[in-house]
Parts: structure tokens; sequence; C-alpha cells
């Protein structure tokens, strides 16, 4: 059973105490997707009703590996959310589940543009630090209006 499958009318007025791990399909990544989950779960919520809102609080953490967007090895970074914190209003009767916000909150935690540096399990150099940015002033991901270059290399493709 879904431990995040709430029903607002049965919680106890003091709340429930959530704990325990989920495994990584928790995050229901696809198998070629760059982020990718290397451990489990680790949840301890409260949740709490407060009139019109569920109220969670508590600790979340789990492990991802990530690729590095400039030298392309994977890295590894521990997300950890303490305090976490979210609000979800209750819009219709019966069950909540809270599934899709504690994947969010977590994923929404992991950087846009991974680099070695975000790492903080074997914290490293990235061994391409510099030399890109040196070769290539407007690396894809960061300079404005790289979106751009993209098109036009698109319509000289069509050309
Ligand atoms: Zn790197």
């Amino acid at each position: 059973m879904n431990p995040f499958q709430i029903d607002p009318r049965h919680l106890p007025p003091e709340g429930r105490q959530l704990s325990g791990v989920l495994p990584p399909t928790f995050f229901a990544l696809a198998e070629d997707d760059p982020v990718r989950p290397e451990s489990s779960l680790k949840y301890e919520l409260l949740v709490l009703r407060d009139g019109e809102d569920l109220v969670l609080t508590g600790h979340l953490e789990a492990e991802f590996s990530l690729e590095c967007g400039r030298c392309l090895e994977r890295f590894r970074q521990r997300v950890v959310l303490d305090p976490f914190a979210e609000e979800i209003p209750i819009e219709k009767e019966g069950t909540i589940d809270l599934t899709e916000v504690v994947r969010e909150d977590i994923l929404l935690a992991l950087p846009n543009f991974p680099r070695c540096e975000d790492g903080n399990v074997d914290p490293r150099e990235c061994p391409a630090e510099g030399r890109f940015e040196a070769a290539s002033p407007a690396a894809a991901d960061e300079a404005p209006g790289a979106d751009k270059g993209v098109w036009d290399a698109l319509d000289q493709l069509k050309n």
C-alpha cells in the first residue's frame, strides 16, 4: 500500500507520522533519464490537517546520480530536504495522494544544469573545468540566446 495515500477525514487531530523507505522506482524516472535515483527515498513526515489544507512537515532524503554538463561524467548528489514543508489544499472529498508533491519537491532540488561541483557525496573537481568554456564561449545552456543559435543551425540544415 502506498503510504502517501491520505484520507483527511481519517486523520487524527494530532496528525499522522509517516516514516520509512520507498524504492528508487518511486521517482518514476525513465531508464534513459540523465537523472538516476541511486538510493531509496527516506521519509519522515507529519501529516496534519489545518482547515482546508493538508500540511506536511518533516525530512526527505535520497541520492541521485547526474550527468555533468561539462565533462559528461556522472557524479552523485544527495538531496536532503530538512525541514521539508508543504501545504496541499484539500479540494475534494476522499483520498489525497502525496506522491507527486514529494517526488516533485525532491527532483526540483536537483540542479538544472548539473556540474561536478554540485556533487556532495564524493566531492571532486570537474576534469573539464575551464576547458569547455575557453573553447566555446557560447556554452549552450548558459549563454543567453543560446536557443536562437540552435534554431539558426536548424534553419541552415533545411536550406
Ligand atoms: Zn564535470
